[in-house]
């Protein structure tokens, strides 16, 4: 748990089952990986003989359902950001390993199959009061650092502005929709889904090579509830505390879909992709380096060196928690990617 360590990351390790591909291509070769899920390890197979032995704070099988995968890995970041902490929850790995798997499914037509984002509002939805409270969601994509907002395509360069007092940041002149039931939140993902697909259309990339942010602003008026509550009580009515001035608690939940963080071949590449490469290699190192920090109590944080940490600067450190799930594949022909995967988890706590 969190509890009197402040900063610190919780990293999950989640495994997707062989796709048929690599059922196919594979079929000779064992799993590059093996997990113990109960003594929360991770073997990577060095070759026939031996392995390397890496603990995490939850070790996710191919069997893990969606909603134990929340329970694990979101529902701790999302309580948290009901008390007024912010909260951020993002999934690394290679692309296809699900990412977006883990955050993003809207379980329509099974329901069984929702996925962090939807699980979480439900959450928040269930916790708030929105005759005092409010919810408020922006939705956005990082690409070659440039961010655009998926909920107004106009939109398309945000800039960052930090308060120079408190670090908070915010991000002036995007698209905030303020949201009041499951449904809406639903259709407002699939609106941003769209825009996605048309911006990277038009940009001709694919969205494994941006990086995309929901962000979810919780306003909660807390002396507003203590009122109500001590109105209901019969003799306690004139005791109402309408004196005080009411207490705004503001916190974020920021969910990071990040972009595939697998080598390009940078010999194979040039121009568009090449750029493309580079600009994802900054800002996950950057990201790294944040979160190790973060991890060895450091009060230097570098978030100056990309927009990604920049973006999450309020989100590392002080009081609010960091939740990474990394995702990985068990195949042997990743076994480098999915190597550095796990160092990159490792790393974090
Ligand atoms: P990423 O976002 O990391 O590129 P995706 O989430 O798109 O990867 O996953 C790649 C494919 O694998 C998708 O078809 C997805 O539905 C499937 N997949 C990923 N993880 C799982 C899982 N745990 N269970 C079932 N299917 C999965
Ligand atoms: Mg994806």
């Amino acid at each position: 748990d969190y509890a009197g360590v402040p900063g610190r990351v919780r990293v999950a390790v989640r495994l997707r089952t062989r796709n048929a591909e690599e059922m196919l291509a594979d079929a000779d070769f064992g799993d590059c990986v093996e997990l113990l899920p109960e003594l929360k390890r991770l073997k990577l197979r060095k070759n026939n003989w031996d392995a390397e032995t890496y603990e995490f704070d939850e070790v996710l099988t191919e069997f893990a359902s969606q909603k134990r995968v929340y329970q694990a890995v979101a529902k701790p970041v999302v309580e948290s950001v009901l008390d007024g902490y912010n909260g951020t929850v993002m999934a690394y790995g290679q692309t296809g390993t699900g990412k977006t798997y883990t955050l993003g499914p809207l379980g329509e037509e099974d329901p069984a199959t929702r996925g962090i984002m939807v699980r979480a509002m439900e959450d928040i939805l269930a916790g708030v009061s929105l005759d005092t409270d409010s919810v408020t969601v922006s939705y956005l994509q990082l690409y070659m650092e440039t961010i655009q907002d998926l909920l107004d395509p106009t939109n398309d360069n945000i800039s960052i502005a930090e308060d120079p007092k408190t670090g908070d940041v915010s991000l002036p002149g995007v698209t905030l929709v303020e949201i009041r039931d499951q449904h809406s939140f639903v259709e407002l993902l699939k609106l941003g889904e769209a825009h996605r697909f048309a911006a990277n259309t038009k940009l001709n990339t694919e969205s494994s090579r941006s990086h995309a942010f929901l962000m979810v602003h919780v306003k909660r008026s807390v002396e507003g509830r203590d009122v109500a509550h001590s109105g209901e009580n019969g003799n306690n009515s004139h005791m109402v505390k309408t004196l005080k001035p009411p207490i705004v608690r503001k916190a974020k939940l920021v969910v990071v879909d990040l972009a595939g963080s697998e080598r390009i071949d940078k010999s194979g590449s040039e121009g568009h992709t090449l750029e493309e490469a580079k600009s994802i290699n900054l800002s996950l190192s950057a990201l790294g380096k944040c979160i190790n920090s973060l991890a060895e109590g450091s009060a230097y944080v570098p978030v100056r060196d990309s927009k990604l940490t920049r973006l999450l600067r309020d989100s590392f450190g002080g009081t609010a928690r960091t939740s990474l799930v990394i995702t990985i594949g068990p195949s042997p022909r990743h076994r480098g990617e999915t190597a550095s995967t796990i160092l990159f988890g490792q790393r974090a706590m």
